[in-house]
């Protein structure tokens, strides 16, 4: 274990503790020692972070930047990040605890992000709109919104600031980034690399601290233009409360239960796989976690039996080792919370097919394990294929036919993603346009891209980010009017 570090906020360009010296410390969720402190910002750190933030976009080293001068900052700014790769994701792994093979993976793609949105910064564009009045001239403008309040869960902590930061800089916003509590020590260490990459201080600043302190101070802020929230729906919905209070933009994206479906025509051993990467992979602590798995009674068997000879064989282990496949999970809060979800399962009279304790062993060591889980004899009413566990824990649920499928796919608060595994192309197009969804996945799941909208249906969020439309999302329209006539008519005579 290396030496305990401390990780400053970063305001106004400068590394900062928290104004009343409070620190939060982080745990290695493997081995449960603290690594790392952060500080624990307050009221008065979230009133001069928006401050900066505020200054910042009305200074004309920000404003009065070109949209191509705003590009090339975030250009450099990913080939910073791509310099630091390794690095951030080793931070990741210290707070969360992922794999290391996730995370360095996910660190080599997000620097694309930033060059993404970057290429788009002088992309927007106005209209001239056709007026009655031909010595009229009405044209639009897209402007930026203001202060971006981004605030992010610990389950991927710099690729969810992306999709917020990368879309909001190139609109030509400014920034506060508020990580969770239990992993900022990733986006705090980013957050210094805006200076190195050029861009003017105060356009991105990064703080730390609890929701509940830090956060609502962000989101209560009257300077601030919109808040960006990835998270729960706790969590969601009080920000939603707050922000109403000053009428700001809110973006919503929040948690899933989804669907994915095996009809009987599918490539059973892909679907398969399908299943384990929708639920294992990232020890389901993912949003888009394919954590119902809706099959067919005439595979039902087939598949699940190849599910639990994969599951069962996974190495839970150390997450700094490559060779690990199933991490522990982030917090003893959640550890707690998803055993908790498997006791409720059982009581509800699901049937416990694999798993179903907390993970132990040599290679466990003292880490939050949770062996992968597997409970059949579901049925869509019951707590466990309703609520969000974020953890390894699989529901299966038979169907008969594709109308019984697509109810119960339909049948739930969420609307995050789906995945369906058919060979049948008509099918594939009958029932993908049938899912109430985001994200909507055939032969194939979790995927995603900069390329193409994310967000949620229904309860899992409001607004989307990633794809082209995603820099609409914090852009305003001007609609600006020009008299070309030499003469303004009095008002008060008749035409
Ligand atoms: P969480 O809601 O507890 O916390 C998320 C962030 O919100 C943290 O930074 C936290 O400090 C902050 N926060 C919490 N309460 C707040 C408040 N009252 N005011 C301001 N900020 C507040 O979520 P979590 O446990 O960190 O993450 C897990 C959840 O995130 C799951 O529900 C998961 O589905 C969801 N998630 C959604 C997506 C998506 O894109 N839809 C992606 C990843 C995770």
């Amino acid at each position: 274990m290396p030496a305990i570090r401390d990780f400053p906020m970063i305001i106004n360009g400068q590394a900062v503790p928290a104004e009343d010296g409070a620190w939060l410390e982080s745990e290695f969720p493997f081995t449960r020692e603290v690594w790392c402190r952060v500080p624990r910002g307050g009221a008065a750190d979230a009133t001069r972070a928006v401050k900066a933030a505020h200054n910042a976009f009305h200074d004309s080293a920000w404003s009065g930047l070109t949209p191509t001068a705003r590009g090339k900052l975030l250009f450099r700014l990913a080939d910073l990040m791509e310099e630091r790769a390794q690095e951030l994701a080793e931070l990741e792994v210290w707070d969360n605890g992922k794999r290391i093979t996730e995370k360095a993976g996910q660190l080599r793609r997000i620097p694309d992000w930033y060059r993404y949105f970057g290429g788009l910064a002088d992309k927007v564009q106005g209209h001239v709109l056709p007026n009655e009045n031909q010595a009229v001239l009405n044209i639009t403008q897209r402007v930026p919104l203001g202060v971006i309040v981004a605030i992010t869960p610990w389950n991927s902590p710099l690729l969810l600031a992306a999709y917020k930061l990368a879309p909001a800089l190139a609109a030509g916003n400014t920034i506060v980034l508020k990580p969770s509590e239990f992993t900022s020590a990733s986006s705090l260490a980013f957050g210094a690399l805006f200076k190195e990459a050029g861009f003017p201080d105060g356009v991105v600043n990064v703080v730390s601290g609890m929701g509940n302190e830090i956060g609502e101070a962000l989101v209560s802020n009257p300077r601030v233009a919109k808040v960006s929230f990835t998270g729960g729906e706790a969590g969601g919905r009080a920000v939603y409360k707050l922000a109403a209070q000053h009428f700001h933009d809110v973006a919503l994206e929040l948690g899933g239960k989804s669907p994915n479906i095996v009809f009987p025509d599918a490539n059973l051993d892909s679907a398969a796989n399908g299943v384990m990467a929708g639920i294992f992979a990232a020890t389901g602590q993912t949003c888009i976690a394919g954590s119902r798995l809706l099959v067919h009674e005439e595979v039902h068997n087939h598949v699940v039996d190849s599910v639990i000879a994969r599951a069962s064989g996974v190495r839970m282990g150390d997450p700094l080792d490559p060779k690990t496949q199933m991490a522990p999970v982030a917090t003893e809060a959640q550890h707690a919370k998803i055993l908790d979800c498997i006791e409720m399962a059982k009581a509800e009279g699901a049937t416990c097919v694999l798993g179903g304790r907390a993970g132990q062993g040599p290679a466990c060591g003292n880490g939050l394990f949770i062996e992968p889980t597997i409970f059949t004899g579901v049925t869509n009413d019951m707590r466990i294929a309703r609520e969000e566990v974020f953890g390894p824990v699989l529901s299966v649920i038979k169907f008969r036919d594709e109308a019984e499928a697509i109810a119960i796919a339909n049948d739930t608060d969420y609307g995050l993603a789906a995945g369906l595994w058919t060979k049948d192309l008509q099918r594939a197009v009958r029932v993908s346009g049938q899912l109430q969804a985001g994200s909507v996945w055939v032969n194939m799941y979790r995927a995603i891209s900069y390329t193409s909208p994310f967000g949620g249906f229904k309860q899992s969020g409001i607004g989307r980010e990633n794809g082209m439309e995603a820099i609409g999302e914090y852009l305003q329209t001007r609609s600006v009017w020009f008299n070309t006539a030499d003469h303004v008519p009095n008002p008060f005579e008749l035409k």
